[in-house]
C-alpha cells in the first residue's frame, strides 16, 4: 500500500480524498496556491506545499511544480480529484514516467474517453448503445446539414473535446444549423484549442443517467447501479440521486451489465462512469468520464462504499476482492451542489463566510471545505458544499433533504441553498416525473 499520496487538488475534493488517507493510514501532501494557503485542505494536511500563484493554470495545472511537490515530499502517489489535471492524459503520463502512481485509469483510456467522438466509436465497437448522430467530425457545414437531414431536427453540435456543457449548441430547424455551427466551434476553439465538432440528435425529453464502475488490474469489473442527475442548468448538473427515480431494478441491472462487459473488454482500470440519455425507454451513450465525480458520494450512500478508498486499493495494485453479487443498493440518497452564487442570478458571489453551521443527524452528510471566517476566494470554482442525505426511500430523502437545508447555515456570501429548498418543494421534482430540460424552466419561472 502507498506510504503517501499527494492531492492534487483544493477545497472539498481535497478532503474528501484525505479523509480515505487518514482513514487508510495513509500520510497526505495538499498543494496549495497563494489564495489558498488557508483553506482547509491544507490546515488538516500532514504535509503541505505552495504551489504558485492563485490563477489555476499556474498552480493547481502548474504539472512542474506538483510534481516537484510530489518529489520533495516522497509522495508515492498522486490522486487528481475532478476538474484541474484529473482528465489530462499527459499528466498521468508524466507521474507514471517518474515511478509515482497515478490514481486513476491509463493515460491511453483518459485520451480516448477525452475525446467524444473516439469514446462513441469505442463505445459503438463495444456494442453499448449510442445517441443517433454523425459518424465522426463533421469536416464542414454541408456535411453539418446532410447529417442533420438525415437525423431529423432539432440536432445538437458538440464539441469533441466538450466538458462542462461547453461548446455544445442545438438547432432546431434548418434556419438555425449555420450559426449553431459557427457558435459551437468558436467557443470549442476559444475553451479547449481543438474546434472539432460532431452532431447528435437533440432529445426532447431525455433523463440523464449515469452508471458509477469500478475496475481491478486484473479484468475485475462491477458497478454501483446509476445516478439520475437530471436537473440542470446550462447542461451543468445542480441536484443528484441515486437510484433514479425512473428506473426500476432490472433495468439497472441491464444497464449495469451492458457497460461492465464494454469496460472489462476495453481493460479499463479504477473509476469511470459511463453517462447516458433516457427517453422512451432507450438509453443512448453521450460520454465517459475517467475520474471521480462530484455526485460520488450518493453512490457511496446508497451503496455502503469507499470509493475513494477503492481507487486507491486498485491503483495500489490490489484486486477487487469481491463482484458484482456482493454489490447491494439501500435506500435513496440525494445530494445538492450548493454554489457561492446568487439563487436567482447565478452570478457568483465570493467573500468572507462569517458564520457556518453544517446540518446533521440521521443520514446526513456534508462535503465542505467551508468554515467560519473562511474567504471564499474568486479564482476557482463557485461550489462550497455538497449537501448529501440518505433515507430508505425517496420521499423520506426528499424529507430529510429539506429539514438539512433549513439547518444550514452560511452567512456572509449569497448560496444557491434557498434554490434547493425551492425545487424540493416542487410537485413536479416531488414527483420524481422531469426531464434534463425542466429546471430551466422552473429556474425561468415557466414551470
Ligand atoms: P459535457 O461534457 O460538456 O458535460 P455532455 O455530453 O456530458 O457534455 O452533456 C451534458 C448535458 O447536455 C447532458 O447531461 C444533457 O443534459 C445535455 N445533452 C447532451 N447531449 C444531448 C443530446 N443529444 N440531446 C439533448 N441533450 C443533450
Amino acid at each position: 500500500m502507498f506510504k503517501k499520496i499527494l492531492i492534487a487538488n483544493r477545497g472539498e475534493i481535497a478532503l474528501r480524498v484525505q479523509r480515505a488517507c487518514r482513514e487508510m493510514g495513509i500520510a497526505s501532501v495538499a498543494v496549495h496556491s497563494t489564495a489558498d494557503a488557508d483553506a482547509m485542505h491544507v490546515r488538516l494536511a500532514d504535509e503541505s506545499v505552495c504551489i504558485g500563484p492563485p490563477a489555476a493554470r499556474d498552480s493547481y495545472l502548474n504539472i512542474p511544480a506538483i510534481l516537484s511537490a510530489a518529489a520533495i515530499t516522497g509522495a508515492d502517489a498522486i490522486h487528481p480529484g475532478y476538474g484541474f489535471l484529473s482528465e489530462n492524459a499527459s499528466f498521468a503520463e508524466i507521474v507514471e514516467a517518474h515511478g509515482i502512481a497515478f490514481i486513476g485509469p491509463t493515460s491511453q483510456h483518459i485520451t480516448m474517453m477525452g475525446d467524444k467522438i473516439a469514446a462513441k466509436d469505442a463505445m459503438r465497437r463495444l456494442g453499448v448503445p449510442l445517441v443517433p448522430g454523425s459518424d465522426g467530425a463533421l469536416a464542414n457545414l454541408a456535411e453539418a446539414a446532410e447529417v442533420a437531414e438525415r437525423i431529423q431536427y432539432p440536432v445538437l453540435i458538440k464539441a469533441a473535446a466538450g466538458g462542462g456543457g461547453r461548446g455544445m449548441k442545438v438547432a432546431h430547424h434548418a434556419g438555425e444549423l449555420a450559426e449553431a455551427w459557427q457558435v459551437a466551434r468558436t467557443e470549442a476553439k476559444a475553451a479547449f484549442g481543438n474546434d472539432a465538432v460532431y452532431m447528435e440528435k437533440y432529445l426532447d425529453k431525455p433523463r440523464h443517467i449515469e452508471m458509477q464502475v469500478m475496475a481491478d488490474s486484473y479484468g475485475n469489473v462491477v458497478h454501483f447501479g446509476e445516478r439520475d442527475c437530471s436537473l440542470q442548468r446550462r447542461h451543468q448538473k445542480v441536484l443528484e440521486e441515486a437510484g433514479s427515480p425512473a428506473l426500476n431494478a432490472a433495468q439497472r441491472d441491464a444497464l449495469g451489465e451492458t457497460v461492465t462487459k464494454a469496460l472489462s473488454q476495453l481493460g479499463y482500470r479504477n473509476a469511470g462512469t459511463l453517462e447516458f440519455l433516457y427517453q422512451d425507454e432507450q438509453f443512448a451513450f453521450i460520454e465517459m468520464n475517467t475520474r471521480l465525480q462530484v455526485e460520488h458520494p450518493v453512490t457511496e450512500l446508497v451503496c455502503n462504499v469507499d470509493l475513494v478508498r477503492e481507487q486507491i486499493r486498485i491503483a495500489a495494485g490490489e484486486p477487487l476482492g469481491y463482484d458484482q453479487s456482493t454489490v447491494t443498493f439501500s435506500g435513496h440518497a440525494i445530494e445538492v451542489r450548493v454554489n457561492a452564487e446568487d439563487p436567482e442570478t447565478f452570478i457568483p458571489n465570493p467573500g468572507l463566510i462569517t458564520t457556518f453551521h453544517a446540518p446533521g443527524g440521521l443520514g446526513v452528510r456534508v462535503d465542505s471545505a467551508l468554515y467560519g471566517g473562511y474567504k471564499v476566494p474568486p479564482f476557482y470554482d463557485s461550489m462550497i458544499a455538497k449537501l448529501i442525505v440518505h433515507a430508505p426511500d425517496r420521499a423520506q430523502a426528499i424529507a430529510r433533504m429539506r429539514r438539512a437545508i433549513d439547518e444550514f447555515a452560511v452567512i456572509g456570501v449569497k448560496t444557491t441553498l434557498p434554490l434547493h429548498r425551492r425545487i424540493l418543494d416542487d410537485p413536479t421534482f416531488q414527483s420524481g416525473d422531469y426531464t434534463i430540460h425542466w429546471l430551466e424552466k422552473f429556474v425561468a419561472g415557466e414551470a
